[in-house]
Order: structure tokens, then sequence, then C-alpha cells
């Protein structure tokens, strides 16, 4: 097994946490977002302690709420002692609706609209992180309008490619995040920034990607963002107090992906820092750290009601399931491997070659091709594994399909955290 919360019981049965995956399917209905509290918990301890170990004081992370954003999250993530960032009014507002400390929050966005700045002061947003000079004024006149003096950190590329798929690299010169060191255009940026009035810059983020394994490309990324802040110092008098390394922590799908010991990641990234700056002569700055998979991919499952099966003599086999793409469209985005069990006979031989596939009119409608699960019946409970995160967040509505619910299990007990859509909540946006 991928993971040590998932258990076989006498039933056969697939256990999450201890808990029958073929009851929740029973009870919640499918598909079913399952995410184990305790282990999103876990996950969030790793980052405290080795941050709280390594780094200086005010350093600490920040969960990516891109990556599953809904309100049940933010209590949690407000308890381990984390902040947060949110990339749209949207993502603010679930956090905010949660009672989640505005000033904990971190508003990203490459174009924020001028409602979402307004709205970003007036809850009193902790941060801005800034991506441009546009965006940069509006955000001055907001806060002056206000009299209050916004916080922000100034979003820079470090022209670094960390070797991991195009769609999800953002730390590229020639990218629409941010603002290149390379060209130029970083130094230029903080300078304006330096003299914009209502904001008080606190320092400097950039975001290398995604999925990442190793901590080299974070140690590079340290070194450009030093040598960036370095010259800011040099030319303009200014020193950060604040590195935002972004997120990007790889987790594994499949067994056979590399594992990421976090807490001895984080230790290397500090060490590096600590060199780096002890050269440079630069005071050590506060880091933040901006994990989303790291923290709730492996927390999740979802489970799905078989269909049935087709068989294409000569081909290959395929698992219908009651969901797919619009519940997690990342094989037809990336094309992601997954794990996947039968739920219904997790103790019996998983010999049954097979492409699980969605209930969209898509030939790209898959959820994992060439995996092998015992041979399922109609009716009996798909389980696949690490879709805590960037599934429940991109779901759709493709085909009128509904979204699913989402239930969240801690001591022996599942509650329900976000019910399933209803054809009446679709027709209801309708004239
Ligand atoms: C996507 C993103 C993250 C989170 O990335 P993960 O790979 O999920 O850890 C953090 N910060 C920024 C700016 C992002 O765009």
């Amino acid at each position: 097994m991928l993971y040590d919360n998932l258990s076989i019981n006498d039933a056969g049965h697939l256990c999450i946490a201890g808990i029958d995956a073929c009851e929740l399917a029973a009870e919640f209905g499918t598909p079913l977002y399952v995410l184990d509290e305790d282990r999103v918990r876990m996950n969030c301890r790793t980052y405290i302690e080795a941050m709280r170990a390594y780094l200086p004081e005010g350093s600490r992370p920040l969960y990516a709420g891109k990556a599953l954003c809904f309100k049940g999250i933010y209590p949690i993530i407000e308890q381990e002692g984390m902040g947060a960032d949110v990339v749209s009014g949207g993502e603010a507002a679930t956090a905010i609706a949660a009672g989640f400390p505005a000033d904990l929050l971190y508003f990203h966005g490459s174009n924020k609209t001028d409602a979402e700045i307004a709205y970003g002061v007036e809850q009193g947003i902790g941060c801005f992180v800034v991506d441009n000079l546009n965006e940069l004024e509006v955000l001055s006149r907001e806060a002056q309008a206000r009299a209050v003096i916004q916080r922000i950190l100034l979003r820079v590329t470090v022209g670094l490619d960390p070797h991991t798929l195009a769609a999800i690299n953002t730390g590229k010169v020639d990218s629409q995040f941010g603002v290149p060191i390379e060209t130029g255009q970083a130094l230029e940026f903080a300078r304006q920034a330096l003299a914009t009035p209502g904001v008080e810059v606190i320092g400097f983020h950039s975001h290398i990607g995604s999925q990442i394994f190793e901590p080299d490309s974070f140690c590079d990324q340290v070194d450009r963002l030093l040598a960036f802040a370095c010259s800011v110092r040099d030319e303009l008098g200014f020193v950060a107090q604040t590195f935002n390394l972004g997120g990007g922590f790889g987790v594994p799908y499949v067994d056979s992906d590399s594992r990421v010991d976090i807490a001895a990641n984080i230790a290397a990234i500090a060490e590096h820092l600590h060199a780096g700056c002890e050269r440079a002569g630069y005071p050590m700055p506060a880091v933040l750290m901006e994990p989303g998979r790291s923290i709730v991919a492996n927390a999740g499952v979802t489970l799905y009601a078989t269909g049935g099966t087709k068989t294409i003599e000569g081909y290959r086999s395929y698992v219908m399931v009651d969901g797919g793409m619009t519940d997690n469209p990342r094989y037809a985005l990336y094309n992601s491997a997954y794990t996947v069990l039968n739920a219904t006979r997790a103790a019996d031989v998983a010999d049954f070659a097979c492409t699980i596939a969605g209930r969209c009119c898509e030939s790209g409608d898959r959820i994992a091709e060439d995996v092998r699960v015992a041979r399922p019946e109609r009716g009996d409970i798909i389980a696949v594994l690490t879709t805590g995160a960037y599934n429940f967040a991109m779901s759709s509505n493709y085909n009128r399909v509904l979204r699913p619910a989402l239930v969240m299990l801690h001591d022996g007990k599942a509650r329900l955290a976000v019910r399933r859509q209803t054809i009446g909540d679709l027709l209801a946006l309708e004239a």
C-alpha cells in the first residue's frame, strides 16, 4: 500500500483512516471526495516543525489554498499554526468565511481585478504578493483611500527551469507570473514599489514550479533571489525582511515515484540560505513557503461506483466509473498517473489490466491507463489515491455532471464538509 492510513478489513474492503470505503460510498453516494483530516494535520506539522527548527523567527508555511479550497480546510490550517495564500477574491472570501484571520492571508494572482484589490485591502489581508506595476498602482490607490499601509511582497521570476512539466513551471524568464530579474525589470519594479505611497515592501516572492523532488532547484532559487536582493540593497538601499520561496514539493502518486523528505529538504534549503547570507553579508531573512499539494494530496481519496467493464478484443479493457475528468481533470491535463484499487475487493489479487474511463463524451476522459485492479462488477467501489490536491479544486460541470460531495474523516467518523451539487444548484443560475 502506498500509504499507512489505508488498510483492509475482514469484509475485504479498503479502509481509509480505519473507515470502510464501501460504507462511505453507500452513505454519501459516489463519486465522493474523502479527506483524511489527520493526514492533513500531519503534513502541516512536518513543515511547521522543520521551519521552526531551521529558519529564523517569522518564518512559516502558508497553505496554498488553490490545491483544495473549501471552508472546512481553514480551521485545520489555522489550528496547526500556518498562514495561507489565496489567488482570487473567491479563495480569500472562502478563508474569511471560515473565520481564518485575514492578516495571515497572502493575496496572489497575476491579474487581480480592481474589485479584488479593494476587497483585500478592505478585509485587512496581511500581505499582497504584487505581480506587476499595473496592480501596484491600484493597490496604492486603495490603501491610501483607506489610510492604511498595505504590506507587500514583490513577485519576481528567477529564471530557473526546475525540469517539471511546462504547464506547472512558473520560474522561467518567459512567464506570465511576476517580473523577471534577468532583464533588469525586477530591479525597476523594486525601485518603483519602494517609492509608492500606501505600501510597505517586506521582501520578495518567487515560485519556481510544482512536483519538484530535489532541494537543488530550491537552492538555485535561493541563490538567485539572494543575488537579486543584494543588488536591490546596493542600488536602492533596501534590505528584505522576508523571502517567500513559493510551493512545489512533489508527492508520489504511484509506487515508482520518488519520495521527498520535506524536513531534510527544508534543512538543506535553510543551510544554503544561511551560508549565502553570510557570504554576502546580508541579514538572514524570514522565509515563507507555500505548500499546496504536499499538504493535501496524500490525504485525499476519490471513490467511484463501477458501471461495468468493456473489453475491446485485441486492444484493452475499460472500467467505467461514475466520474472522471469532471472531478479529476489531471489525466486529461497532464497525463498524470494514479494508483487505483478495487475497494470492494481490496484483498483480491489485482490482476485485471485496464484503463479507468470517466463518463464524459471525450476519449481523453480517463483517470488512469494500464493499471491493474481486482476485476470489478457493476457497483464495485473504485478508489483512486492521492486525489486531495487539484481535484476538487479543478472540478467542472462539463456534460452537466454534478460536482461530488466531500467528506472529512477524523476520529473514526466521517462528516459531510461539502454536500453534493444538485441539478437545482445548476439551474438556479439560469434565467
Ligand atoms: C501553485 C502555487 C503554489 C503551490 O504549489 P504546490 O506545488 O501545490 O505546492 C504555491 N505558490 C504559488 C504562487 C503557486 O502558484
